[in-house]
């Protein structure tokens, strides 16, 4: 290495805001790991400038330098450090997350050596061919094998859900073949152009003339009314002048079906990113983007630090998701970096929900997005009618009401599908004994234990805690009361009603792997089953032609929530899950059960009227002093002792008060801590505190200031603190 002394400032993936300095040779580009002491370690860290030294210490010397070019290129360099920026969280830890693993961990930025591929063997034997009809799994990984071309094994296990083991099973059996190769750019596909109607040619047109400038659009319609259909023409077309496009969309709808139909369109180009795919998978995507070999990449929240060589498109799909916030570590928003990152690239950016949220809503209607909306449902499908069960009148047996109970048993007559829709998984969710009066309740969290039948257990839904579980009080020995309806109650009494009828139930118990959820999901679309009872893995992404009828069990839980989101949350749900009714041929209906009929957000819904339910809730929201119309933040803090955790937001406050007053920052509010209102988990009490504007401005002067100096007080080893700008969830 040559003579050490030029002084570079460089981030290290440390818990601590700010740059640290060390020497190096004079060469350092920005964007390029460095290998350095850090007390005792070392570790991997970025150059992020070179300049003078900020303190008269005595500077180490950098040990290593590990790329000869930038692998964070100076766009997605400046887009990190806004987001390490905006939500005031340690720089060296935002830069780790925008790289992927491999690198962050030291190793070399190299080209991958080649992708094995795959495809069926031409010429199988007889026997082995004959095997298959006893093995679904093979038989689905096969059939996906069999398509035209070879197949990469990530393209593969999307298609079919299956585990590595089926197609070594396959191998063996010499049902498949494999080689390597290295990636190749593929043109465009030859394909029929889509169809589209006035409404949709209208907002592709949009995004067609938007290319090359920044522009946010937020595209608003119905479920079925073709968003997808306006977004690949509009990706067709930024490809074709030879950019490449970012598709994000929600963990849950990254199907098999979305990805066949983009590749279909895009070409066999696109890549995919989600957190199902190994290491190596990622960077092998992370590394052909930036080489630009590939044309697009389908992704989920954090494929948003792909480093495509020449974004023309970014869509983000179901803008509204709650799964575009990372709720942990650097808590950012992929939806707010991706308006961030088409500004920083000029170009534009399309939103797109059925129910958007309130915050893009708002900015369409102030003008700062562009609102597209699409009226009518694509094709010749029509909007599913929604009926109210007031189930004070039609009191639920296990969960079912009766006229419920006769629609499901019209749609076994007529040979058509049901979905029951649940948001609780296990058997009872309230269990309790009316002699002595004992809960089942958690010891390490507030939260009351579930009953799952199929395991014997009462389970908590929050730290996992499990325990066995009894027909009796384990104080008092008297017969337990199990109240409320998850979805294996639900099932037990679809069974014993109607005995005859094919029942499939997708919950995180039934449904945890991808194989297993894509297995029963084809089951469904086959139309092998009658009635499927579900949780909201059912609620998204997935088209279920023969589906005429949803009956949502319960709708009440989300009606008096105590977070300010919690009818918006609720509704986008349930408009979400009303729209599986339906789809294709039939008119669809849903029916909802609840106790509160006359409860706005039901009548909205009734009416399919989600716009005229943001109005309302707008205007609520501007006198109330929230998002929108205000900035928020909210400092989190958790311990064994509730004290503990108290004592580090009290000095939150009380610093921040200095600051206001010592800055004279105006139009800050400080509240006072509060227990979160998952009070307890895991052992350990959570407490927060509330920060809020009517301006980002000052908000962010003290929030800048605020967490340095926190960072920097002894806070004691017990109590972990975090801050989240703009937060999406109270709890
Ligand atoms: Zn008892
Ligand atoms: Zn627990």
């Amino acid at each position: 290495m040559p003579a050490a002394e030029t002084v570079h400032q460089i981030a290290v993936p440390v818990p601590l805001r700010k740059s640290f300095d060390y020497l190096g040779p004079g060469n350092l580009l920005p964007g390029v790991r460095v290998v350095v002491p850090f007390g005792p370690r070392r570790l991997t860290g970025v150059v992020l400038s070179t300049g003078p030294a900020n303190t008269g210490h005595r500077l180490r010397p950098i040990i290593r330098v590990l790329d000869s070019e930038p692998v964070l290129d100076s766009w997605i360099l400046r887009l990190l450090l806004w987001a390490a920026e905006y939500h005031h969280h340690p720089v060296g830890e935002v830069l780790a997350a925008g790289l992927p693993v491999k690198l962050r961990s030291g190793e070399a930025a190299a080209e991958p050596r080649g992708i094995r591929i795959y495809r069926a063997s031409p010429d199988p034997a007889a026997e082995a061919l004959d095997a298959l009809s006893g093995a679904p799994a093979q038989q689905r990984l096969h059939r996906a094998l069999s398509r035209e071309g070879w197949h990469t094994w990530p393209e593969l296990t999307e298609a079919s859900g299956c585990g590595r083991h089926v197609l070594r099973a396959l191998l063996k059996r010499g049902l498949a073949e494999t080689r390597v190769r290295l990636p190749q750019i593929t043109p465009l596909p030859d394909v029929e152009a889509i169809r589209l109607n006035p409404e949709q040619e209208q907002a592709a047109n949009h995004i067609v003339e938007s290319l090359g400038t920044f522009r946010t659009c937020l595209l608003q319609g119905i479920t079925g009314s073709g968003k997808t259909e306006v977004y690949l023409v509009a990706a067709r077309e930024a490809i074709a002048r030879g950019s490449q496009v970012l598709f994000l969309v929600p963990e849950i709808s990254l199907t098999p079906q979305l990805i066949a139909r983009v590749r279909g369109y895009l070409g066999d180009n696109v890549r995919c990113l989600h957190s199902g795919m190994s290491a190596q998978e990622r960077y092998e995507t992370w590394w052909l983007a930036r080489a630009g070999r590939i044309s697009a990449v389908l992704g989920t929240r954090s494929a948003i630090f792909t480093p495509l060589q020449n974004p023309g498109l970014i869509v983000v799909d179901e803008e509204h998701d709650q799964s575009y916030k990372q709720q942990d570590g650097f808590r950012y928003h992929a939806r707010n970096l991706a308006i961030k990152l088409a500004s920083l690239k000029d170009i534009p950016v399309v939103l797109g929900s059925a129910t958007p949220s309130l915050e893009s809503l708002h900015n369409a209607r102030e003008g700062r997005h562009r609102f597209l909306q699409l009226s009518e449902r694509f094709g010749a499908a029509t909007v599913p009618e929604i009926r109210v069960i007031d189930s004070g009148i039609h009191p639920p047996r296990n969960g079912l009401t009766d006229p419920l109970l006769q629609a499901i048993g019209r749609r076994l007559d007529r040979g058509e599908q049901t979905i029951i829709y649940v948001n609780r998984r296990g058997y009872a969710p309230v269990v309790h004994c009316y002699q002595c009066g004992w809960q089942a309740a958690c010891n390490h969290c507030s939260a009351r234990l579930v009953y799952h039948r199929d395991s014997a257990r009462f389970r908590c839904h929050l730290c996992g805690h499990k325990e066995p579980a009894g027909a009796h009080c384990p104080q008092c020995a008297a017969t337990l009361f199990l109240g409320g309806a998850g979805t294996q109650r639900l099932e037990q009494a679809l069974y014993g009603r109607f005995p005859g009828a094919r029942l499939c139930r997708l919950d995180r118990d039934e449904a945890g792997t991808a194989e297993k959820l894509h297995s029963r999901l084809e089951r469904i679309r086959e139309g092998t089953v009658d009635i499927v009872i579900g949780t909201q893995l059912i609620t998204k992404g997935h088209d279920f032609p023969r589906v005429t009828l949803v009956g949502v069990v319960n709708a009440d839980q989300g009606l008096f929530s105590v977070d300010f989101r919690g009818s918006e949350f609720l509704l986008q749900e349930l408009l979400q899950v009303a729209g599986r009714s339906g789809r294709a041929r039939t008119a669809g209906e849903v029916f909802i059960q609840t106790a509160h009929p006359k409860h706005p957000c039901i009548m909205k819904l009734l009416d399919h009227d989600y716009m005229g339910f943001a109005d309302t809730e707008l205007d609520e929201r501007r006198l109330a002093g929230y998002p929108p119309f205000a900035h928020l933040a909210l400092f989190r803090a958790e311990a064994r002792e509730a004290g503990d955790a108290l004592s580090v937001l009290e000095r939150v406050r009380r610093s921040g008060e200095q600051i206001l007053r010592q800055e004279e920052i105006e139009g800050v509010e400080i509240l006072p801590p509060v227990p979160s209102p998952v009070e307890r988990r895991a052992g350990r009490y959570r407490l927060q505190l509330m920060v809020r504007s009517r301006h980002r401005g000052p908000l962010h002067r003290l929030l800048g200031m605020l967490s340095v100096r926190m960072e920097s007080g002894r806070s004691g080893k017990s109590v972990r603190w975090s801050l989240d700008v703009d937060p999406m969830e109270m709890v």
